[in-house]
């Protein structure tokens, strides 16, 4: 209902069309399996929304925005992409780093290494 949107809320667009969504429309993506993704867009972009394979729209509210990362998983702290089952955990400063892959986290840790030094 748009008229119950609040400020912040989001659009979240069902497609298999992502790549028809503009750069910066996209708050976040989510592949799902199959040729289905979840992007999640400002309401102002749903204008310019163009494609085909726009399978539904729907309005979230942002604080539901944060609940459906973890569903998935979390996303690799080096290159961005979402982890698909056990992330390996680099400890930087008391906090955890997530690595998608052995390469991302020995580039991971070389960043966090260059991070410590300074
Ligand atoms: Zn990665």
């Amino acid at each position: 209902m748009i008229t119950d949107m609040d400020e912040g809320d989001m659009v979240l667009l069902r497609t298999r069309d992502p790549e028809s969504v503009p750069d910066s429309c996209v708050v976040e993506r989510l592949d799902l399996l199959g040729e289905e993704s979840l992007v999640l867009i400002r309401p102002e972009c749903l204008r310019e929304l163009s494609g085909q394979g726009h399978l539904a729209i729907e309005y979230v509210k942002k604080r539901y925005v944060y609940s459906f990362s973890p569903v998935r998983g979390v996303k690799c702290d080096y290159c961005g992409k979402f982890i698909d089952g056990k992330p390996i955990e680099v400890e930087f400063m008391g906090r955890t780093l997530y690595a998608c892959c052995t390469n991302c986290e020995r580039d991971l840790r070389r960043r966090v290494e260059g991070v410590e030094v300074r």
